[in-house]
Order: structure tokens, then C-alpha cells, then sequence
């Protein structure tokens, strides 16, 4: 059996077992978007790492060194927002094949360094070692969080209301038009492509949800809709239905979908990447975080509500009820065709 025959949570299921805690102030260890350590009865210590694969996650030529460099470390910040949390240190490893130059190394640490003064974290330390093949990319990032304001996936109650904090399936697309170039204006390709090369952690709404009292849960968007809400719903042992027409498409994208004649659903459900927030909001608080956010001047859409039957239900425009099967990215199983619907 290989990896691809069970991906990546088939994988994760098969050595949870393996990985046991003898730490008894781990709060959180495997599962999460990040692992979650008391260190103090006020304060979590929030760690989470990340690895990026030349040709699995991303080819040289598709962006600046100083691009890579940012959203190497922007995706590490996404999963601290999801916990609710302040990013703090930052911990930078590479395996650095003979075709990358030494200037290509300095812009991508450039791109870091410029993303971690505007979030205020610290680049501490790391190892660097050969690669005999491609460029590999693993970054740590430590934050912290207030006990009792740390969001996990597994704090959804039945009733909660969905919401995610942007639009959907944008980054797949941009995904789209750097593999296959199409004849696009330049306006929808660069806010696409912009999504997928140049994401921003959500770490503002982050810590307005931790907050706020109303979030039960969230987890931030990287695999897809599909995938994350399904990863909510496992580890709170619920449903979720949600709803096509709230679904929160960008104009770009719509455009980019009629022009070539494809539903953008399979984007918006199933593609990943996005690097918004997916959170459970207390049916009696989410006017008043609805506010809150406005106020703030960030986006909180309902999409959907949590529900005691099991599977993810997506309502269609016409009124339809169909199943979701989670299909998100998988990188061992990158072969599966997009669309389950
Ligand atoms: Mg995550």
C-alpha cells in the first residue's frame, strides 16, 4: 500500500496512535490547525509547521523568490488565525538544491522578513541542508492564545451558524491560470492569480472571533470548503448543511467560469488554497458578531448552519438537496478529479 491509496488523513488516522503525549499540559497534539500546550493558567502555546514541495506545491518560475518567501510563512500565520491566536516566532528550515541560486535565497528570506514586520513575529533560527532534487520549504510559527479564547475544530454545536471570512475558490483558479495560460483580461487573471501566490492571514478576524464569545469553533480554509468544513464536522461529531446561493463567489471568478464554460462550484467547493476562515458562530450571538466584524471592516458570510445528521447537504440554488463527498486537495491523491457533485 502506498501513501496515495490513503492520503494524507488516512495517514494522520494511522499514526495518531503512534504519536503519544506525555506532556500532561498538551491541550491539543494531531488534528488541529495547531497543536495547543498550556503554558501558564492563562496562556496557550500554539505551534504549527508546515512543508512546501518544489513541484507539488509550487514551480520556481511561477512567482518572485520574495513572493514564495511571504506566503511560505503567510500560510503557517493562516493556521494560528484559526486557532484564534497572535503569531510570535518563526523557525525556517530548507533543503536547497544546486539550481537555486544564493540571491534567490536572500529575496525569499526578504519576502519573509517583509510579512513578519508587518505581523509583528520573529524569524529565530532553522537548519539548512542540501537537496539532491527539488527546492523543500518547512517553516514552524509559535503564537500564543488566551485560555478559553482558543478556537479548535472540534467546539461546534448543532445550530451554529457557518460563516467564512472571504471569497471562495479564487486561489484554485489563479492555480488554473498559472498551469494552463489563458487568454484572460489582466484584471481577473492578477486578483486570481494574486489569491493564489500572495495570500493574506486572516489573523485580524481571527482574533476577533477568539474574542468575541460567539465562535464555537473554525478551522482556516486550505484544502477546501469541503474538506475543512468536513474536518470540522468529524472532530465535532456533527453535520452541516450549506447553501449554494450564499455561497460568496468573487466577480472575477464568475467571470472567469462563464468564459470558459465550467460551474464555478467545483472552485468554490473543492478548491484550496483560499486561506479565509471557516468558524461556528452561537445562533443567538451572530447579529451581534455580524456587527462586530462590519464594524471592523471585514467580511462574515453565512454559508450554512451545523446539524446533528451526519454528512455535509448542499442545498442548490434550485432548491435541491444533494450530498457533499469532502474532495478537497489531497497531495497524495492529486489525481482525483475535481467534482463529486
Ligand atoms: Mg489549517
Amino acid at each position: 500500500m502506498k501513501l496515495k491509496d490513503i492520503g494524507e488523513f488516512g495517514f494522520i488516522d494511522r499514526i495518531e496512535p503512534l504519536c503519544k503525549i506525555h506532556n500532561p499540559d498538551v491541550l491539543r497534539g494531531i488534528g488541529d490547525d495547531c497543536a495547543v500546550i498550556g503554558i501558564s493558567p492563562e496562556l496557550n502555546l500554539l505551534v504549527t509547521t508546515d512543508l512546501l514541495v518544489e513541484r507539488v506545491h509550487f514551480l520556481l518560475d511561477w512567482q518572485s523568490a520574495q513572493a514564495l518567501g511571504a506566503k511560505a510563512l503567510a500560510v503557517n500565520l493562516s493556521d494560528i488565525a484559526a486557532c484564534g491566536g497572535t503569531p510570535k516566532d518563526v523557525f525556517v528550515s530548507l533543503a536547497v538544491p544546486d539550481h537555486v541560486e544564493i540571491n534567490w535565497l536572500e529575496n525569499f528570506y526578504k519576502g519573509m522578513s517583509d510579512l513578519s514586520d508587518r505581523f509583528k513575529v520573529s524569524i529565530l533560527g532553522g537548519d539548512t541542508t542540501r537537496s539532491l532534487t527539488d527546492l523543500i520549504i518547512n517553516i514552524t510559527v509559535t503564537g500564543v492564545s488566551k485560555n478559553g479564547e482558543t478556537l479548535l475544530r472540534s467546539g461546534a454545536q448543532s445550530g451554529d451558524i457557518i460563516v467564512v471570512s472571504g471569497y471562495l475558490g479564487d486561489s484554485s483558479a489563479g492555480l488554473e491560470l498559472l498551469l494552463n495560460s489563458r487568454d484572460v483580461p489582466e484584471s481577473i487573471a492578477s486578483s486570481l492569480i494574486n489569491a493564489q501566490l500572495s495570500p493574506t492571514p486572516h489573523l485580524r478576524q481571527g482574533r476577533s472571533l477568539a474574542q468575541s464569545n460567539a465562535c464555537n469553533a473554525a478551522i482556516d480554509i486550505s484544502d477546501g470548503l469541503s474538506s475543512d468544513l468536513g474536518h470540522v464536522c468529524k472532530q465535532s461529531r456533527l453535520g452541516a448543511t450549506i447553501f449554494e446561493a450564499r455561497l460568496p463567489v468573487s466577480e472575477p471568478l464568475k467571470w472567469l467560469a462563464g468564459h470558459l464554460a465550467i460551474d464555478p462550484l467545483e472552485w468554490v467547493l473543492n478548491g484550496g488554497e483560499d486561506y479565509i476562515l471557516l468558524a461556528a458562530i452561537k445562533p443567538d450571538k451572530f447579529g451581534e458578531i455580524r456587527l462586530r466584524a462590519a464594524a471592523e471592516g471585514w467580511d462574515l458570510i453565512e454559508i450554512g448552519v451545523f446539524d446533528s445528521t451526519p454528512g455535509i447537504k448542499f442545498v442548490k440554488a434550485s432548491g435541491e438537496t444533494l450530498p457533499i463527498i469532502p474532495c478537497g486537495w489531497d497531495h497524495f491523491k492529486s489525481e482525483m478529479p475535481f467534482g463529486q457533485i
